[in-house]
């Protein structure tokens, strides 16, 4: 275990402009800012580069000899294949309405977690590479070298962003930070610069189905002990169905609902649900993470690690698929599921068997979300609920960043509350 700061060391930080430009401020690894660096064996199970074991507190990174022409044409590669990225380096007018935005900064005071300055740690080696101004006037034009520096600035500052998206609500021009993140972090994977935080579940997920690492019968034991607490607390024996083909529906939850709490209240409230309404439906032990920690680290990563979705439901056969709730699992599905690993053409758009609404809004992905299907349940009277036995509670809803802002789930979770 490391040694961790003291509170009060991690709170000691103002607001005040720094006395440095901050292409003049060194970058310094605070500790506790920071996480281990990705082991090899877990870069080696996905196939990704320069696998090693290596410690972001030491000085060698021990990066590859030619690291700079990697990052070059790493990042050639991505502005001509992406138009967001190229767009995004472009468009920002530093106007700062996001800099007060991101909790990283509000946490720490350090402008390079301001999103501004975060996107321009990048954008500053787009201009000096990939700009005429930038390659004529280098810093005038704001461009700057890029160093073995700069690479530990980038690997410090782009794993400090949870790509939440707050920041890109209030940017005029929709600039998006979590992409910009993405895009830094994809580069640095080239290098093979992750967070061990990371990788170790990627990892986990390409071998086994789910970051946790979790065997099939592991998941259904874990099920089973959830099934004995349901059981001392109301009577009832719940039958789970697995792997079952012909299904109407396949479930897919994050894992961390499987294992422990307090995600496995969550899974225990859909087990109870889906009894309750007789639902056709059955989990893969296979397809045993809706969540995606490949899109903490590259585009690529993520949809190899979500194609096992759609795979399990074309081999059970299932109509539709039903998510429970995770922020980044829900990005993925809701933005890029299809476009990556579909067309979903053999499922149907889903249809909730117990109301007949139609989900419209899931006619490409054929997935609907826990809440849009529970509220829609409470709307035609399908649940009957006793809010009085909550009365003695005072509750708040925090919106999941993904969820919220990528999906635009805001009411539905407010009605089920009230209700
Ligand atoms: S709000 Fe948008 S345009 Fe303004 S500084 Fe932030 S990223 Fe740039
Ligand atoms: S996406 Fe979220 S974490 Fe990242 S810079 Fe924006 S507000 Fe901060």
């Amino acid at each position: 275990m490391a040694k961790l700061p003291e509170q009060d060391d991690l709170l000691a930080y103002k607001y005040e402009i720094p006395s440095t430009e901050w292409t003049d401020t060194p970058v310094h690894l605070k500790p506790g800012m920071f996480c281990y660096g990705a082991k090899g064996r877990n870069l080696e199970t996905v196939d990704f580069p320069n696998a090693r074991d290596w410690s972001p507190s030491e000085e060698d990174w021990k990066l590859p000899e030619n690291w700079k022409e990697i990052i070059l044409e790493g990042m050639a590669e991505r502005l001509k294949k992406y138009r967001s990225f190229k767009l995004f380096m472009d468009v920002c007018v530093r106007c700062g309405a996001c800099a007060d935005k991101c909790h990283f900064y509000m946490g720490s005071g350090d402008p390079k977690n301001m999103p501004v300055l975060r996107a321009e740690l990048l954008r500053s080696v787009y201009r000096r590479y990939f700009t005429t101004s930038g390659k004529l006037f280098g810093p005038l034009a704001g461009a700057r070298e890029l160093t073995e520096e700069v690479i530990k600035e980038w690997w410090y500052y782009f794993y400090q962003c949870t790509e939440c998206r707050r920041c890109s609500v209030f940017c005029p021009y929709g600039i998006d930070q979590a992409e910009i993140t993405i895009f830094g972090r994809e580069l640095l994977n080239l290098l093979g610069l992750n967070t061990d935080w990371i990788s170790g579940p990627v990892a986990n997920c390409y071998k086994k189905g789910n970051h946790l690492g979790l065997e099939p019968q592991a998941i259904m034991d874990n099920i089973e002990f959830m099934l004995d607490d349901i059981e001392t607390i109301t009577g009832k024996r719940i039958e789970p169905s697995f792997n079952r083909k012909g299904a109407e529906i396949l479930f897919v939850a994050p894992s961390g609902d499987l294992f422990a709490e307090p995600g496995i209240y969550t899974c225990m409230g859909y087990l109870m649900l889906f009894e309750q309404l007789g639902l056709d439906y059955t989990m893969s032990t296979y397809a045993s993470e809706g969540g995606n920690f490949g899109f903490f680290t590259s585009n690529e990563m993520a949809k190899r690690l979500n194609a096992k979705i759609y795979a399990e439901a074309k081999r059970l056969g299932v109509k539709w698929i039903l998510g429970g709730e995770c922020g980044h699992m829900w990005r993925v599905i809701n933005q890029y599921m299809d476009t990556w690993n579909g067309p979903a053409d053999f499922l149907e758009v889903p249809v909730s068997p117990v109301t007949g609404t139609r989900f419209d809004n899931a006619r490409s992905t054929k997935m609907v979300h826990i809440t849009e299907f529970t509220a829609d349940l409470i709307y035609h009277g399908k649940l009957k609920l006793d809010p009085s036995r909550n009365d003695h509670l005072k509750v708040t809803f925090h919106d999941s960043c993904n969820t919220s802002r990528a999906m635009g789930i805001l009411e539905e979770p407010r009605y089920i509350i009230n209700k």
